[in-house]
């Protein structure tokens, strides 16, 4: 049986590591000169960097195990600190009741209580009556005064587009069953010092993100699969909806069995020759934003305590900033300054994306400045990394357009697209192993998992873990 995987981030690369150990024939075809996709690990002025925050979390027993069996003991526990810049203040993230309400003084507090207990009380029935929104479903959990503060800014700088115009998907996947009432009762359990959503640590590579990555695909190797680097896949040749291989953009073609993509869904979909009409449109209809990642060398080694911060503040354009000085120390090394990497997001046609190099680190400069969180250090260098189709767009209707494509694939029967925009899924890494893993036993062990189900219906384990200093805990998260 011979596997082509498309693409060597983590759900390509995990489940390129799944076949080789059950002795499978696997080629690899990697667009870009690295390993890791979105989850790479750059070096950048003698340190290493991440695109920017990659925390890794599971609570899946599955993925866990995967991941420690190849990082060994080479990783640590981070405390996790990550809080919202706004009006020139500093809120806890994950929300603290507590914390916001100081923070925001008794007047603002006040109203936002107010909005939370109207909402509760009568909640108010969105204008056109749609109740399947980003604004809806944090409305009715959080008030709309907090909706406004917290989630309005942030979730339209990075979506492009207005929260009524973004699928609750969203947040259900993202804030999951959290709301000001969850909050509130565990802000009391931390008054009891127990509470654990609260006191949140993650389990982070020694050698980056991208290690875990790089690590499969060296196993991969050894193990006389393939891995190739620079080797962008045009299409999946096919006759009559039977796999027949790979066309490379150089012309090449390989011969396979099955083949995995991890390769944007619509790309994949839309080349596979003879698309009727109606699901070229769907095709069309599906959107992803691109990102804007401005690294910034700063000659100062603690400029504030935070892995990442989310910035609210809408006069500015950055929407998140990393400081990779507060992950490992294995990162920096003898370094004695600290690399930040501030995240733009922005559309293929507009003119941010368009921005050159010099001027866009001129902004991050700028913009952090006036934070007043450089202080008096200088930025001695600047790096720009352009990502495109970095987040696949979750605007209402995005589920009907999805499964045309997804039904147009499905007699595709040895083609098997995952990933994040391999499935047109908001994935985080722990999504895209678990795909990953999962493919691999479709097709080493014919299972039937639905793979189109992943990070939609993620709550369905079987088995429950965390990943602590001392190894993997079961029955943890
Ligand atoms: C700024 C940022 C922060 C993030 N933070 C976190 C976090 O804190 N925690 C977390 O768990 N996750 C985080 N993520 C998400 C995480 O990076 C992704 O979930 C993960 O990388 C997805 O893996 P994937 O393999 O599905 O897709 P990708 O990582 O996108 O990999 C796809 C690969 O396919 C290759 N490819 C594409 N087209 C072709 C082609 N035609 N031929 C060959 N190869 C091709 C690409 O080059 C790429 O290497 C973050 C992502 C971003 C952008």
């Amino acid at each position: 049986m011979k596997v082509i995987v498309i693409g060597a981030g983590p759900a390509g690369i995990t489940c390129a590591y799944e076949l080789c150990k059950a002795g499978v024939e696997v080629k690899v075809f990697e667009a870009s000169g690295a390993v890791g996709g979105l989850a790479r690990s750059i070096s950048l002025w003698n340190q290493t960097v991440d695109i920017g925050p990659h925390r890794f979390f599971s609570s899946d027993a599955r993925v866990n195990r995967l991941w420690l069996e190849v990082v060994g003991q080479d990783y640590r526990m981070v405390d996790r600190l990550t809080r919202i810049y706004y009006r020139k203040r500093f809120f806890s993230y994950p929300l603290q009741p507590v914390n916001a309400l100081i923070n925001m003084g008794p007047v603002e507090a006040a109203r936002s209580l107010l909005s939370y207990a109207r909402e509760k009380i009568s909640p108010q029935a969105p204008r056109d009556g749609a109740t399947d929104t980003f604004e809806f479903w944090v409305v009715n959990r959080f008030g709309r005064r907090l909706f406004e503060l917290f989630f309005k800014t942030y979730s339209e700088k990075l979506w492009g587009i207005g929260c009524d115009e973004l699928d609750a998907d969203f947040a259900a996947q993202r804030i999951k069953k959290f709301s000001l009432g969850e909050a509130i009762k565990s802000a009391f359990k931390l008054g009891n010092g127990k509470h654990k959503t609260l006191v949140d640590q993650f389990a982070y590579p020694l050698q980056g993100t991208g290690m875990v990555y790089e690590r499969m695909a060296e196993y991969v190797r050894q193990r006389g699969g393939q891995v190739h680097l620079n080797c962008p896949v045009r299409r999946v040749r096919n006759t009559e909806r039977k796999i027949e291989g790979i066309e490379l953009e150089n012309g090449d073609a390989i011969d396979a069995d099955f083949v995995v993509s991890t390769m944007p869904l619509t790309l994949l979909a839309g080349r596979l020759g003879g698309v009727p009409e109606s699901v070229q449109a769907a095709i069309d209809s599906l959107s992803y934003r691109n990102t804007i990642l401005v690294y910034l060398l700063v000659d100062s080694p603690s400029l504030f305590p935070d892995q990442w911060l989310y910035i609210h503040a809408a006069d500015l354009q950055v929407g998140r900033v990393t400081n990779f000085r507060n992950w490992a120390p294995s990162l920096y090394g003898n370094e004695s300054n600290s690399i930040l990497a501030l995240e733009y997001w922005a559309n293929a046609g507009d003119p941010l994306w368009k921005e050159t190099e010099e001027n866009l680190i001129a902004l991050a400069e700028r913009e952090m400045r006036s934070t007043g969180l450089l202080g008096q250090a200088a930025v001695t260098a600047g790096q720009v990394y352009r990502i495109p189709r970095c987040y696949p767009v979750y605007k209402r209707g995005y589920k009907e357009k999805l499964q045309v494509v997804v039904d147009y694939l499905h007699p595709f029967e040895r083609l098997i697209p995952i990933g994040r925009y391999g499935a047109f899924k908001y994935n985080n890494q722990d999504h895209s192993i678990l795909m990953g893993i999962l493919a691999a036993e479709n097709i080493v062990e014919n299972r039937q998992n639905d793979l189109w189900s992943i990070n939609t219906d993620y709550e369905a384990y079987q088995e429950t873990a965390v990943i602590t200093e001392t190894g993997l805990v079961i029955g943890g998260g």
